[in-house]
């Protein structure tokens, strides 16, 4: 697993007071990076600020709901003043909902997953794409997840939220394939979290791979000398899969 130096990088990691995000954030901090760290819950965050000092690095904590776009916005405008760009953005607050059949998925429900999941992130690339094209190495990550292609019964919201997360980052990395940005998918696998826990109530959390060992990944993804785009990052497997294109 590549180890790079971040030291003077600027990274913004959403969903960053729990789980797979928390531990991405002090992960990039301990490479160096100032985090820019946003999550609603202002105790995970004051928690990650205080492992990210322990650590020898910095935070500045944006306690917000990554589905009030206009603070996305604002964020840009924050940013831009403050640092003049951005080198890394992780996307991964994450929302599963009701495990559930279709037809049953309440409205609302459906709306805050695919806020949460899809759009924030859209109004995350609109927001700091101006900011990443002023690093010499822009870097962005979306947590997606193997519900996007592995379909299965009662888990449609998540997976059609993360299918189409896919397909925008996907996109994204196309149109920004001849700049110096490169985004790609990190898939974590099953990771020892809260929203784990909310989705396999019965399963022994023991028998999952920690979200600190997961989000080392991350760095590989951050790194200024990756060459890959537009791909998945399998973190079980440790390595980077091609999205199958159609004949
Ligand atoms: P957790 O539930 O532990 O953490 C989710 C994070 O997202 C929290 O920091 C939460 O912060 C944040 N978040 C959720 N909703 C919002 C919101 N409206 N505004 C701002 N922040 C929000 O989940 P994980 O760490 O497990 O998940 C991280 C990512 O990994 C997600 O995208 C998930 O889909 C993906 N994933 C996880 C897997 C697993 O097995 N754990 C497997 C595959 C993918 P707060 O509540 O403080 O706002």
């Amino acid at each position: 697993m590549s180890k790079p130096d971040l030291k003077g990088r600027v990274a913004v990691v959403t969903g960053a007071s729990r789980g797979i995000g928390a531990a991405a954030a002090l992960a990039l901090a301990e490479a160096g990076a100032h985090i820019v760290a946003l999550a609603r819950t202002v105790g995970g965050l004051e928690a990650l600020d205080d492992q990210i000092k322990a650590a020898g690095s910095s935070a500045t904590l944006v306690p917000l709901d990554v589905t009030d776009y206009e603070a996305l916005d604002r964020l840009g405008a924050a940013l831009h003043e403050r640092f003049g760009k951005l080198d890394i953005l992780v996307g991964n607050a994450g929302a599963l909902g009701p495990l559930t059949p279709v037809g049953h998925i309440d409205p609302k429900q459906w709306d805050n997953v695919m806020a949460v999941n899809v759009t924030a992130n859209w109004r995350l690339i609109r927001s700091l794409d101006p900011l990443l094209r002023r690093s010499d190495a822009g870097r962005a990550i979306f947590v997606s997840s193997g519900a996007a292609t592995n379909v299965r019964a009662y888990w449609g919201l998540y997976a059609t939220s993360k299918a189409a997360l896919d397909a925008l980052v996907r996109s994204y990395a196309e149109e920004t394939r001849n700049s110096p940005i490169r985004a790609n998918l990190f898939n974590p696998g099953a990771t020892r979290t809260a929203m784990r826990k909310q989705a396999m109530p019965g399963e022994d959390p023991d028998t999952l791979p920690t979200a600190e060992g997961v989000a080392q990944h991350i760095l590989t993804l951050a790194d200024p000398a990756l060459m890959e785009t537009g791909k998945l990052f399998d973190a079980r497997l440790g390595t980077f899969l091609d999205f199958q294109k159609p004949a």
